[in-house]
């Protein structure tokens, strides 16, 4: 075949091939437009699932008459000019792309009403305008678009398509997710005659809070933190959730660039690093994060349905992001009026008391900022605390003088079953996971440790002996300094032996052997990984691993001291309200509820 020029249909259609991959596509094109028109409420309509039919109507500019036939054609656009506004673009479009492509696929209309018009122009086509002269119609200001038959004449795409109600949780998707970036703009959605969406102007920040969880979770809501942080011109503002909120699928992570929705990986794995500490590997944190910078520092320029951005200091996108999220989650300590609480309702049938968790987070109010860390304190129990739980009953002080003695967590009343701590605070009770509380107290002290020149070790009366294989001796023996760090001091004595010499203080009780077999296993892992935040996490598994091994297990009998110590350390650490694996360490059972358990004051 000799080279040609194609058709300009043809032309459109492959256009269409990366920017209308399905209804929702279409339906995300035209709301842009809309929004970049200036329009404050969009209203959608769409029939099986939007491949019989697409309907975007709203109240924006609208476009004069003798524009009208240029919107359809290629690389025609009102929005840049020049390179210059192209690197500097604050619309969501600028390629000219979009209904030239949509209406070399499709049925389409455009009927739409500028300022000064006495009424409403149309023109229409099916593969391309039937004629270039628009004609009359009747439309108050604005502009509404119908697309009919999507991939009415690209058969191939047509069989792609997947069952309407697959199609429609697409274009659902895409609203909701253009709904989280428009608070200012009202926004409906009806698929066939049924409305699915119906969203009022969110003005005041209460009212954005309700439109987030109307749009993703309420339980997200009321599990997340707002954070508004502005640093060397960048911001980021939006709703982070709970480390204990995790969930076990990516569904909630919005992020927004300069109100554009982007998928970017740069910014996934500084929100991923954020909560590496607090949750569980397999666990996904949840947000709604609006990120706006200065338009010339993000090239919006790179993908045709513009999902994907990149950053002119991409370092320093990444280093703020992770900062501002992960200073927000580590900001939170045990405070009862903002934690989980537990219900315990009866059952007056069967006599038996269900107890079911209810989150009463901290929905969007700001965090307050708890003080720094003061100063190092040797983890309980090695620890006496002053305490004021042993006072005769006449002096216990109450309220505002009882939180300054005792703190949020209250004085530790018994230990249950060898596994948590009962405590006394003065909204009610307070259940204390002991193990996984003073393993997170632990670990937060293993890493401050380290970050002021290592964690202290303690000589063994017997050095232990241990074999392990030569390779691993090896590793050992390079890796001593690393070890040392660590509180760790070991010796090669032999191809396969190594002298275990001194241990962190906390460690000299249990089974050492094990830990360095474990802790071994990990190096070993690190050595064959290169990137930076892998090798950090790496460390910070082994700091998590002597943590757990060092922390009180269940069946240890502690006193009442030891127990308010640990309370205290508790309120001391950050991030003590997970542990390491994003479980709660504390529940509050509030007296309210103990008075309804009994039906007191009825
Ligand atoms: P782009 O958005 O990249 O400019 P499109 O093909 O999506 O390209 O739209 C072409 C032009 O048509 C836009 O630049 C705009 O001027 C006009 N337009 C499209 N939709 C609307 C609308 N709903 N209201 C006003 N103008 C519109
Ligand atoms: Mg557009």
């Amino acid at each position: 075949m000799p080279i040609r020029v194609l058709a300009e249909q043809l032309v459109n259609q492959i256009a269409a091939g990366e920017v209308v991959e399905r209804p929702a596509a279409v339906v995300k094109e035209l709301v842009e437009n809309s929004l970049d028109a200036g329009a404050r409420r969009i209203e959608i309509e769409v029939e099986q699932g939007g491949l019989a039919r697409i309907q975007v109507r709203d109240d924006g500019r609208g476009i004069p008459p003798e524009e009208l036939p240029l919107a359809v054609q290629r690389h025609a656009t009102s929005k840049i000019a020049s390179l210059d506004d192209l690197e500097r673009v604050v619309t969501m479009g600028f390629r000219g792309e979009a209904l030239p492509s949509i209406l070399s696929v499709s049925r389409l209309s455009l009927v739409s009403r500028s300022q000064g018009q006495p009424h409403g122009w149309k023109i229409s086509g099916a593969g391309a305008l039937n004629q270039p002269k628009p004609e009359p119609a009747p439309h108050p200001q604005g502009s509404t678009i119908e697309v009919r038959d999507l991939f009415y004449n690209t058969p191939a795409r047509r069989k792609f398509m997947r069952a309407d109600s697959t199609e429609f949780r697409h274009v659902n998707l895409a609203a909701k997710r253009i709904a989280l970036a428009r608070f200012d703009t009202s926004f409906s959605l009806k698929h066939a005659g049924r409305t699915v969406l119906d969203l009022a102007p969110a003005t005041r920040e209460d009212q954005r809070a309700q439109r987030v969880a109307q749009l993703t979770d309420p339980e997200f809501l009321k599990n997340a933190l707002f954070l508004d942080e502005s640093r060397m011109g960048l911001r980021l503002w939006g709703w982070l959730a709970l480390p204990s909120f995790s969930r076990t699928q990516a569904d909630v992570q919005h992020v927004y660039v300069n109100g554009r929705a982007v998928r970017d990986k740069l910014l996934a794995h500084a929100l991923r690093r954020a909560y590496a500490d607090v949750l569980h590997g397999a666990h996904f944190p949840a947000y709604v994060l609006y990120l706006e910078l200065d338009p010339a520092g993000v090239d919006v320029n790179v993908h045709p349905a513009k999902s994907e951005v990149r950053f002119r200091e991409s370092a320093k996108v990444h280093d703020f992001l992770f900062g501002a999220a992960h200073q927000a989650i580590r900001r939170l300590r045990p405070d009862p009026a903002q934690h989980h609480h537990v219900s315990l309702t009866p059952q007056a049938h069967e006599g038996v008391t269900q107890a079911s968790i209810l989150y009463a987070g901290p929905s969007h109010t700001p965090p307050s900022v708890a003080e720094p860390v003061a100063g190092f304190s040797p983890a309980f129990p090695l620890r006496l605390t002053p305490d004021a739980s042993r006072l005769p009953a006449a002096e216990q002080p109450s309220g505002q003088a009882f939180a300054q003695i005792h703190g949020p967590l209250g004085h530790a009343v018994a230990q249950l079953h060898g596994v948590y701590i009962l405590a006394q605070n003065p909204r009610g009770l307070v259940l204390i996971d002991m193990h996984a509380a003073h393993e997170r107290v632990l670990y937060e002290q293993f890493k401050r440790d380290l970050e002021r020149g290592g964690v202290a070790s303690q000589s063994l009366l017997v050095p232990v002996a241990l074999t392990v294989a030569e390779d691993e001796a090896e590793l050992a023996e390079s890796q001593r300094d690393r070890f040392r760090q660590l509180g760790l001091e070991l010796d090669r004595a032999g191809p396969q032996t190594l002298l275990i010499r001194a241990v962190p203080p906390l460690l000299a009780q249990g089974d050492v052997a094990a830990l360095l077999k474990s802790l071994l296993r990990d190096a070993a892992e690190q050595e064959s990984r290169q990137h930076f935040s892998e090798l950090h996490s790496a460390q910070e598994r082994v700091l998590a691993d002597m943590a757990c091994r060092a922390a009180v297990h269940a069946g240890r009998q502690l006193t009442l001291t030891e127990m308010n110590a640990l309370l205290r350390d508790m309120e001391k650490t950050e991030l003590s309200n997970q542990c390491n694996h994003g479980r709660p360490t504390w529940v509050q059972v509030d007296l309210a509820e103990l008075d309804r358990m009994f039906l007191r004051g009825r």
